[in-house]
């Protein structure tokens, strides 16, 4: 038992004892018809009835995440990426017909003079 103390409207002080496990929202007494523990999600159902409905909604939720990810399994994850890259190579023939090829085949073909790759093979035709 706890006291309390306060006034009332008047300004009166008032004064008394009151129970702190009720404060706290315990009963004084032993329940005696136990809500059903669900196992399903782990809470109280009034009824077995709600714990029924409570298994086939969870049942629901669970079998539509299943197919949704069923389902994005099935699509290709990189469709939009080859189909960018097909669409890239598009451009790039484009680009490569308008320059003549240039860039990609220079019209002396040979190979710079510092070049430490092709320089030996330079030499030999110089022979
Ligand atoms: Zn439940």
């Amino acid at each position: 038992m706890r006291a309390w103390g306060g006034k009332d409207k008047d300004g009166n002080p008032l004064n008394g004892t009151r129970d702190a496990n009720l404060d706290k929202g315990w009963l004084l007494t032993k329940p005696t018809d136990l809500k059903l523990r669900c196992k399903y999600c782990d809470k109280w159902h009034d009824t077995q009835e709600e714990v029924e409905g409570c298994n086939k909604s969870r049942k629901a939720f669970v079998s539509l995440h299943e197919r949704k990810a069923k389902e994005e399994l099935k699509e290709d994850p990189v469709a939009d990426l080859r189909k960018e890259v097909n669409e890239l190579k598009s451009v790039m023939m484009e680009l490569m017909e308008k320059i003549g090829g240039k860039v990609f085949q220079p019209e002396n073909n040979e190979a710079p003079e510092n070049s430490k790759e092709t320089g030996g093979v330079k030499k030999k035709v110089e022979r």
